[in-house]
């Protein structure tokens, strides 16, 4: 790659360039990079060589064993295992799985990976051993990373039986398998280049599987100069800065939110290993770490209301983010209450960058996912693929600007044509999502196309009616769903979890619908009310509203 050496490390802006109307608002971004960009080579290892002894990142453990790695340590790490997977045959285009969850060898593992010029197919722990082999053998991977915890060495190990696929394990010793230390230290800490092409594939990564089965979204060596405008304006992470995302390495939320963006901008990323998620430990680590940035998805921000913020010192906390899935407005009411923070939603996509945002310097509206990112240009349309008026719902899609592939947007799903094919419907990409555009441009999400309720007549979209129930003191989580009727096509129903001190009954029930009736229109509110013990999450903390439909259609 070319570049300037300016003797700072503003190494973002060699990329990165912001165009400006003359009320300073935003109107594109301009990226330059070269045919040959590579993260790895371009960003890290010039950090590595400009501001060696600076923090890249710090990893913590629940049990509070704590280690930080400078610039210069993930250059010499990353040239380690990437001498290691070269001399066990890892080479450009080959694909290598990833199950390391919040382990740091992961982002060892990975920048190694494009060092080499491979993919990094970075796996979610909690998929069964039957999924990892058919992610194995759909991105023909030729090893596993996979950590020695819980049951996940036995299920790589039964998962890749027959195949030629090799398993490196981090950690403690597992069987006879390849010790990824060992790798380590039998490498060489330099690395020649290996010359790679922007257009190269260098990342599979699975989608959280809401609506159906993960697909694997490819993404090329471009990638991460989209994540700049997500670090830069929307979590507002600041060189020599600390980071924190809440997110397994499994998830597309890890590139967003603790890789590219935030380690072009000279930031360092902190984070927190641990197991099960205890809100207060979270808090205390933001304190005690002085974490400046954070997002996390709305689930952890349902646990972290649950506190008394106001107990924590949260005074080196600039800003927090939260993105991938609807965010309820009173949640992030009594969390701006408690801190003084506010929450900015943000949307996007597995197969996209940041797509909508309120950034750093915009005011959040509440319930709303922002404006769109000057990256893309965000429509609204109907059925026909033709722009929907402003305060009508219609679909989220991003409309080429100069008929090329938008920056950050996905190059194919591994092995479904047919389904890229239909998602570039139009010559649109189509994000399955459905959403209201306000005169000022605020976009407000509905919910995913298939979430939609049609009832009577009616579109009703789930994320409204959830908010309505949130704002209840009696409802901790809920999902609205269709229910099958003859009659109306769809009922409208409201899983509803409990806060403690609450007992299920159907005075509180008809309470509850009350409630609804009172806020929004009438036939919006929940005929059908079941409280449940706890709501169907995916991996990622996702409520599963098609796991609740599917069992109502299927009885
Ligand atoms: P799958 O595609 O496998 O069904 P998924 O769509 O949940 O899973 P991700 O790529 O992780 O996989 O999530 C993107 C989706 O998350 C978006 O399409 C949207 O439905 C939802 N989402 C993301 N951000 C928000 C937000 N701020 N508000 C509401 N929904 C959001
Ligand atoms: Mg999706």
């Amino acid at each position: 790659g070319k570049w300037v050496t300016r003797g700072n490390t503003m190494i973002y802006e060699d990329y990165y360039k912001e165009i400006k109307d003359d009320s300073g608002k935003i109107t594109d971004i301009k990226l330059t990079y070269g045919d040959d960009f590579n993260f790895a080579y371009d960003v890290m290892d010039r950090f590595a060589k400009e501001v060696p002894d600076q923090l890249a990142l710090l990893h913590k453990t629940a049990d509070g064993i704590k280690k930080r790695f400078s610039f210069k340590d993930m250059q010499v790490l990353s040239n380690k295992a990437a001498n290691g997977l070269k001399s066990l045959g890892i080479r450009r285009g080959d694909s290598v799985l990833l199950l390391l969850k919040r382990r740091y060898e992961f982002w060892i593992s990975i920048l190694a990976l494009h060092k080499l010029g491979a993919v990094a197919v970075p796996t979610s722990h909690m998929v069964s051993a039957e999924d990892i082999r058919e992610r194995v053998r759909l991105s023909g991977a030729k090893a596993v990373i996979c950590v020695n915890a819980d049951d996940i060495c036995s299920k790589v190990e039964n998962a890749i039986e027959g195949l030629l696929t090799c398993q490196i394990v981090v950690g403690d010793a597992y069987k006879d398998k390849k010790s990824f230390d060992q790798m380590l230290e039998s490498g060489e800490s330099s690395f020649d280049r290996v010359t790679t092409k922007v257009t190269d594939p260098m990342l599979y990564y699975f989608t959280s599987g809401t609506n159906g089965a993960p697909k694997a979204v490819i993404h090329d060596f471009s990638y991460p100069l989209a994540h700049i405008f997500t670090a830069k304006n929307w979590h507002g992470v600041k060189e020599k800065g600390l980071h924190l995302t809440v997110a397994d390495s499994g998830w597309a939320k890890t590139a967003w939110g603790k890789l590219y963006g935030q380690w072009f901008m000279g930031a360092a990323i902190m984070v927190y290993d641990y197991e099960q998620f205890y809100a207060g430990d979270m808090l205390r680590l933001l304190e005690e770490e002085k974490v400046n940035t954070f997002c996390a998805p709305p689930t952890i921000y349902k646990y972290l209301v649950l506190e008394d913020l106001k107990k924590y010192n949260l005074e080196n906390l600039h800003y927090v983010t939260t993105a991938g899935e609807s965010m309820p407005k009173e949640v992030s009411k009594k969390f701006t209450d408690m801190t003084g923070l506010t929450v900015r939603e943000g949307f996007g996509q597995t197969e996209t960058a940041l797509q909508t945002c309120t950034t750093v310097d915009g005011q959040q509206v509440p319930g709303s996912i922002g404006l769109a990112s000057p990256l893309y240009h965000i429509e609204l349309v109907d059925e026909n693929n033709n722009p929907v008026p402003d305060g009508t719902e219609g679909e989220i899609v991003i409309v080429p600007k100069d008929g090329k592939r938008p920056a950050g947007v996905f190059a194919g799903y591994l092995c479904s044509e047919d389904e890229y094919k239909e998602v570039w419907d139009g010559g649109i990409y189509h994000t399955k999502d459905m959403a209201i555009r306000d005169k000022e441009g605020h976009f407000f999400f509905v919910g995913r196309n298939d979430d939609v309720i049609k009832s009577s007549g009616y579109r009703i979209g789930p994320s409204e009616v959830e908010d309505i129930l949130m704002r209840h003191p009696a409802v901790f989580e809920c999902a609205v769903t269709g229910y099958p009727s003859k009659t109306r096509g769809a009922l409208v129903k409201a899983s509803i979890v409990l806060n403690e001190g609450y007992s299920p009954d159907n005075r509180l029930a008809v309470e509850l619908q009350d409630f609804v009736k009172k806020n929004t229109a009438i036939y919006k509110y929940p005929r059908l009310i079941k409280f449940e013990e706890s709501l169907p999450h995916n991996a990622n903390g996702k409520i599963l509203r098609s796991v609740i439909r599917k069992k109502d259609y299927n009885k």
